[in-house]
């Protein structure tokens, strides 16, 4: 196999544009090797392979929860974080009780930095995100990615519930990809699935899921920044509402 864990004492002698490089050769054999494959088959081999260095991000999404319960049934040792704004529905956070009871793990919960989050509110108001894209930028850099890039530390790679069928802003996504600011592997084991892939999976094998599912919210996040679609909408329509399409990501999957 060729993408292995000494690479990364390898490449670390490498310029950085030495380094790109050869992280996109290894990137793209890496999906031509598993594109093929089974999303079991894929998690199996990296979650193998990268024993103590891999984490999968969890938003407690359909699909974030699909394959909680795959890793679960793989290895349960296996590293699986949330990233707690502050602001999440309380359905949410039943969530996360159940989710563990149902699989005997304890899901890593990260917070935001508090000083930060108090300057933010104390300087711009609780709800400033409805204000300009940059504070809303602002709100989902201190509550989302900062914790992000801690949870991230260690990881060489970084599994995510994306799907290419998701938005227009994921319809170029691969298997593997390279993400060059966190110099981490983004493996996306969904990235085929269609939504009903992902709904009969939940149902088949009864993985707990947000109820909120099943009053209109196709896709959840935080509580202000999120709301029910009508049927047939697009499934992040309800995602930053007030904003563009193009424009509604909370910057943890588009920092390349
Ligand atoms: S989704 Fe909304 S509330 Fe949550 S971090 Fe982003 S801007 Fe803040």
């Amino acid at each position: 196999m060729v993408f292995r864990k000494d690479n990364g004492k390898i490449f670390s002698t490498l310029q950085p544009k030495k380094m790109l490089k050869k992280m996109e050769e290894i990137v793209k054999q890496l999906n031509n090797t598993f594109s093929n494959k089974s999303t079991e088959e894929v998690l199996k081999y990296f979650l193998k392979e990268y024993k103590g260095e891999i984490g999968l991000s969890s938003s407690l999404s359909y699909e974030d929860q699909v394959l909680t319960h795959i890793i679960c049934s793989i290895d349960k040792t296996a590293k699986i974080f949330t990233l707690d704004t502050g602001r999440f529905f309380p359905e949410t956070y039943s969530l996360i009780d159940n989710t563990n009871m149902r699989y005997g793990i304890h899901l890593q919960v990260y917070f935001p930095d508090f000083k930060r989050i108090e300057g933010m509110v104390n300087e711009h108001g609780v709800n400033l995100f409805y204000e300009s894209i940059e504070k809303r930028h602002l709100c989902c850099q201190i509550r989302k990615i900062e914790p992000l890039k801690r949870a991230l530390k260690g990881l060489k790679v970084w599994i995510t519930g994306l799907r290419r069928s998701q938005s227009v802003t994921r319809k170029n996504m691969k298997l593997v990809e390279y993400d060059k600011d966190d110099n981490i592997i983004k493996l996306n084991p969904l990235i085929n699935w269609s939504e009903d892939d992902v709904k009969l999976f939940v149902k088949k094998n009864n993985v707990p899921y947000n109820r909120l599912h099943d009053k209109g919210f196709p896709s959840i996040g935080c509580q202000p920044c999120t709301r029910a679609v009508k049927e047939g909408e697009d499934i992040r329509s309800g995602r930053w509402w007030w904003e563009d399409p193009e424009h509604r990501e909370c910057g943890l999957h588009q920092r390349n």
